[in-house]
């Protein structure tokens, strides 16, 4: 099958590999839609922990194949794949926090994933959906979890006000799950126009570019003592610690933002924490027990009855084999971008 590899840090290749045979227990799906994630991108321009590896994990497709001992009303059924394999065995899997998991893989990271026409999946990775969705749909349920595990994470209640920093792909999830969930105003800045244009019609009430205003001054002109959340999707630092101030006194933060590692907070940052009593939650994918949890059946139902808005985030579909190029050109910063759909079948 062709597939496409990270074959080193900035080095990757479309070619043909061994096409996956499911072992016993395992299940192939023919890869039908898979978006590029920000991490992915993250895992080419600084490098990953192993190579050769097929990336690729917000993916979608049609179960092509069983292995021995796998139920047979499993073949031509439609699926999202769940990357996270959790060992389901230690004392973290016990709890249902299988993110923290001692002995996890993850399909795309840690074992080949879905820039393929196949990949190799057990049962548990499989998340079966109704074949009216369309793939492309399917392939973003997995960012969309991560936004929903956030708002979960951060106890978010109907009714309360919300800011969310960064209108990247997990920030408009994030706008559209506050939006279905029933906040009372959201408040979405970035420093990008389209992106806040995007953010407006999945339903942010006000937008803020922190590049025109003081954005701190302005969120508190609009949220008073500060918003009841505040969701971080950012990752730059300034940003984290500009957090404390828009939150109100006792209020929540959720970080899902992947910080630069060589930097570092001043401990004012801690102090103000305590002086508000702000509650600062750190979220890490998106799972809750029974695996792979809540939030992959809500997005499911939100897609279903029309509520969450996918095709607004699509802002460009390439067939599979132009992958290389466009890694090249993003890490380049060549290339503005929302959600990126790859399709193996245009590649024949
Ligand atoms: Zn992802
Ligand atoms: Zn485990």
């Amino acid at each position: 099958m062709k597939a496409v590899v990270l074959e080193n840090k900035g080095v990757i290749t479309y070619k043909e590999v061994p096409t996956p045979e499911p072992a016993p227990g395992h299940l192939r799906l023919k890869i039908k839609a898979v978006s590029i994630c920000g991490s992915d991108i993250k895992r080419y321009v600084d490098g990953h922990r192993m190579y050769p590896l097929i990336l690729g994990h917000e993916s979608a497709g049609v179960i092509d194949l069983i292995g021995e001992g796998v139920n047979k009303d499993y073949l031509g059924k439609h699926a999202a794949v769940i990357p996270l394999v959790p060992c389901f065995v230690c004392e973290q899997c016990q709890r249902g926090f299988y993110s923290a998991c001692h002995n996890y893989s993850f399909i795309g990271s840690r074992q080949d994933g879905c820039y393929a026409e196949y990949v190799d999946l057990t049962e548990k990775n499989l998340f079966v959906v109704p074949e009216k969705l369309s793939f492309e749909h399917v392939a973003m349920i997995e960012p969309s979890t991560v936004a929903r595990h956030m708002l979960a994470l951060g106890d978010f209640k109907r009714g309360e006000t919300a800011i969310v920093l960064g209108a990247g792909s997990i920030g408009l999830m994030i706008v559209q799950w506050l939006r279905i969930l029933g906040a009372e105003k959201i408040i979405v800045t970035d420093i990008l126009e389209d992106n806040l244009k995007i953010a407006s019609k999945l339903g942010a009430n006000v937008t803020v570019n922190p590049s025109k205003v003081d954005m701190v001054k302005e969120l508190q002109k609009l949220v008073g003592d500060g918003a009841d959340l505040t969701l971080e999707a950012t990752g730059v630092p300034q940003v984290l610690e500009q957090t404390l101030p828009i939150t109100r006194p006792r209020g929540t933060i959720v970080l899902a933002g992947n910080q630069p590692l060589d930097k570092s907070l001043p401990l004012t940052f801690i102090e103000n924490l305590m002086r508000r009593e702000i509650s600062l939650k750190g979220c890490f994918m998106s799972y809750s027990a029974p695996f792979p949890g809540h939030e992959w059946a809500e997005t499911i139902d939100a897609l279903l009855n029309g509520s969450l808005d996918i095709e607004t985030i699509i802002s460009h579909r390439y067939p599979l084999s132009q992958a290389p190029e466009i890694f090249e050109k993003i890490g380049a910063h060549q290339l503005t971008h929302q959600k990126i759909v790859l399709n193996p079948e245009e590649t024949v």
